[in-house]
């Protein structure tokens, strides 16, 4: 490459996380030629695509958005089939407690009548039957809920991993430190200046999760998000023959925080015996680009290590392997993602904020359709981009 002559790809993809990653291998399987530009290592753990596992559910209150995960699976189980690995585990997905409340996660009863809508199997269980079953304690007595038994938990690393090996096996050029620095779109393309390079490119992806609003600004452009770094812990099971289903725990909020905790099983493809509970609290809003500590936050743990040894007396209430994870959430939770084209700019693609991993194959798969054929076959009405 000299100054004048910038490399070219049909498809560039800024953004080395689950999604740009998914991007770059919809992208090659199409025939594109492609690159993927990651600021950090490839395969870091530093933004919102750190950890082990992840939550996977069909349920959702809201009907586009259980279509949606059914879309999904089937997208996961051709991932799976075309990398021979295993990446989603239905090992239960319990949603419990009162079910009077509605949050970003959703709110239970509605998202048990969607289920019912779609002929999809649940149980569903009182405060006593939970205890009994999945051997939590103390649950105040008017809590309730349901098991759904195809949802259960994602493998992270071996999902990015198998889509990178996948995307490269395509013909993929992922490269990482290199962050993107500026780009400048055009009637013909887009020019994309990196630490390292410049480049051009037919269609951009935006795949940068919390950092999307630093590239966006200079095009005039800002997605209304806001920044947290959520803490996670993982807690020693004491009988070794039981495990739990992934399950996520509703609760009035307290002065303090959201009140809201989830966990998982063991994890599947790993041994030993720890099973992640974790807060979901949105405190201390970070700047953007976020500023992340990099280290869980004492509040954090301590509240989860109380709420564990109040209602999970088979773990030991000693949190291990602290860590955090920076997440972009649009200010709008109904709106849950933003994804679609970016107004004035229809060569480039944008895909950011929320839940997504469920998400990860259908969420690249649509980046991509939307480039190359204006229009794709996901319903994504909620998540454009105004
Ligand atoms: C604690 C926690 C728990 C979660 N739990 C769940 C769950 O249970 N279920 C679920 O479905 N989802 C969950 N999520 C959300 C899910 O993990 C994210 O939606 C998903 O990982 C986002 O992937 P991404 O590729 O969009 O973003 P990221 O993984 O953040 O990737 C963006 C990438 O872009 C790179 N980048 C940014 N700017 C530039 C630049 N200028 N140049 C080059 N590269 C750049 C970043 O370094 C990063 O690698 C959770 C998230 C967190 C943090």
């Amino acid at each position: 490459m000299t100054a004048n002559n910038p490399q070219h790809f049909n498809v560039i993809v800024i953004g080395g996380g689950a999604v740009g990653l998914a991007a770059a291998d919809a992208a090659a399987q199409r025939g594109q030629a492609v690159c993927v530009l990651e600021q950090f290592d490839l395969l870091h753990e530093l933004a919102s695509s750190g950890g082990a596992e992840r939550q996977w559910r069909l349920q959702y209150a809201e009907e586009d958005l259980a279509r949606l995960t059914i879309e999904s699976e089937k997208l996961w189980t051709e991932l799976e089939r075309r990398g021979n690995r295993r990446l989603l585990y239905r090992t239960g997905s319990l949603w419990f407690g009162d079910t009077t409340t509605s949050n970003n996660e959703g709110q239970i009863t509605a998202a048990a009548k969607i289920l019912d809508k779609f002929g999809l199997p649940y149980r569903w269980l009182d405060a006593r039957e939970i205890e009994r079953t999945y051997r939590f304690a103390r649950l105040p007595g008017y809590y309730e809920g349901f098991v759904q038994p195809a949802g259960g938990m994602t493998d992270v690393r071996g999902t990015l991993w198998l889509l990178l090996e996948q995307a490269r096996a395509a013909g993929v050029s992922a490269r990482g430190s290199d962050r993107v620095l500026d780009l400048a779109p055009d009637d013909d393309g887009v020019s994309i200046v990196t630490e390292q390079s410049r480049y051009r490119a037919d269609h951009v992806v935006i795949a940068a999760g919390a950092f999307t609003n630093s590239l966006l600004r200079p095009l005039g452009m800002e997605l209304r998000v806001k920044l947290y770094e959520m803490s996670t812990a993982y807690f020693r099971c004491l009988d070794e023959d039981f495990d739990y289903p992934t399950w996520f725990l509703f609760q009035q909020p307290t002065a303090e925080d959201s009140n809201l905790f989830y966990g998982f099983g063991r994890r599947p493809w790993a041994t030993g015996n720890l099973v992640k509970v974790a807060p979901d609290f949105e405190l201390k809003e970070l700047e953007d680009p976020p500023h992340a500590a990099g280290t869980a936050d004492a509040y954090q743990i301590s509240r989860t290590a109380e709420w564990v040894t109040e209602h999970l007396p088979g773990l030991d209430p000693a949190p291990t392997n602290l860590s955090s994870c920076v997440i972009s959430l649009p200010e709008d939770p109904s709106r849950q993602f933003y994804l679609g084209l970016l107004p004035g700019h229809e060569r480039i693609a944008v895909y950011s904020s929320g839940w997504g991993f469920k998400f990860v194959p259908l969420l690249g798969r649509a980046c991509v359709q939307l480039l190359l054929d204006k229009r794709t076959e996901f319903d994504i009405a909620r998540f454009g981009i105004p």
